[in-house]
């Protein structure tokens, strides 16, 4: 076994496969691992079409969780945003209302001729959060340069106010050159998926923003130095996990010098069912996720309703994290 995972019990190891609530990514059924070690249990949830060298990265946050532990929190609860999918105005503002969350962020740019929907679509927004709220919107890198640029724009007057624009366009390049096109702060996230991505965002000049998830990133320490190496604010963003999971994503965005901006860690309602119990789960309320005072432990009951119950799946799981650790 490497070094990575000598000290983990793989063999232990238990696969869960929980159903989304809603479909995302893709996906409709969260598949990954709860692994066991001295300090505890972590996450091993990789998405499938990750390769095992990309996986490496989510194994070494999870064996931090479950041998060392964490660096000291400096916050004891973290802003968190709610999120409005592509809905009518009128759902928008219910959703929003309902979160008690004073940030939202919203999809646009669902389709070509989406500009009036999501032009009604913020409007609501802002109405339901009134004028202190935070409204951010995100394009999952759909526009070219111009478009961005003309749809910031409007979409910018429409929400009273944008806090940032996530991931306008696909690359780097023209990430940059919309920075230097529009007044609108501008946030890298499928841009920085791996280690040195933050800084090569920021020694470009692409983004007044980083999006960063400590969990492909390979732990709550090695994001810490990715976060000041970068030397850009940080937003810390859910990769779909388990309260296990999200835990050392709230971990680091507790950890994190300054946070001056809401996080992307609500998103357990995503998925239809936790491994930990209901007081231990990490759902945020009144706009706010609590740092725990110590890591939330799997139930060993939800650990069998949710046990994977296709063996071939199982055994895929078993051989990635065998190859991996
Ligand atoms: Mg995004």
């Amino acid at each position: 076994m490497s070094r990575t995972g000598r000290s983990i019990d793989v063999d232990g190891a238990r696969v869960y496969a929980i159903p989304m609530s809603t479909r995302f990514r893709g996906i409709t059924v969260r598949e990954g691992m709860l692994v066991e070690g001295p300090n505890g249990w972590g996450e091993f949830c990789p998405f499938p079409e990750y390769d095992d060298a990309e996986a490496a990265g989510w194994l070494a946050t999870a064996v931090e969780q479950c041998t060392v532990g964490w660096p000291a929190p400096v916050r004891d609860r973290i802003p968190v945003n709610c999120t409005v999918p592509v809905v009518a105005p009128e759902r928008a503002h219910a959703i929003v209302t309902a979160s008690g969350c004073g940030t939202a962020k919203v999809k646009v740019a669902d389709h070509q001729d989406s500009l009036a929907e999501d032009v009604a679509r913020l409007e609501a927004v802002r109405d339901a959060l009134g004028p202190s709220g935070a409204v951010r919107v995100d394009a999952n890198g759909v526009w070219d340069v111009d478009s961005a640029v003309s749809w910031i724009k409007r979409l910018d007057v429409a929400a009273g106010g944008l806090e940032y624009v996530e991931q306008p366009c696909r690359t780097i390049e023209e990430l940059a050159a919309v920075r230097r096109k529009v007044d609108v702060r501008i946030a890298a996230d499928e841009s920085i998926r791996r280690a040195d991505d933050p800084l090569r965002v920021a020694v470009a000049g692409a983004a007044d923003i980083a999006v960063i998830k400590c969990t492909p990133l390979g732990g709550v320490r090695r994001s810490l130095q990715v976060a000041e190496a970068a030397g850009l604010p940080c937003v810390v963003s859910s990769a779909l996990e388990t309260s296990v999971g999200l835990a050392a994503q709230v971990a680091l965005a507790a950890a994190l010098p300054t946070l001056e901006f809401a996080c992307g860690l609500g998103t357990l309602s995503l998925l239809d069912g936790d491994v930990v119990p209901a007081g231990e789960a990490l759902r945020p309320a009144d706009g706010y996720l609590p740092v725990p005072r110590t890591p939330p432990v799997p139930d060993p009951d939800l650990l069998d309703r949710f046990e994977q119950r296709d063996a071939r799946r199982a055994d895929w799981w078993r051989a990635r994290l065998g190859r991996v650790a």
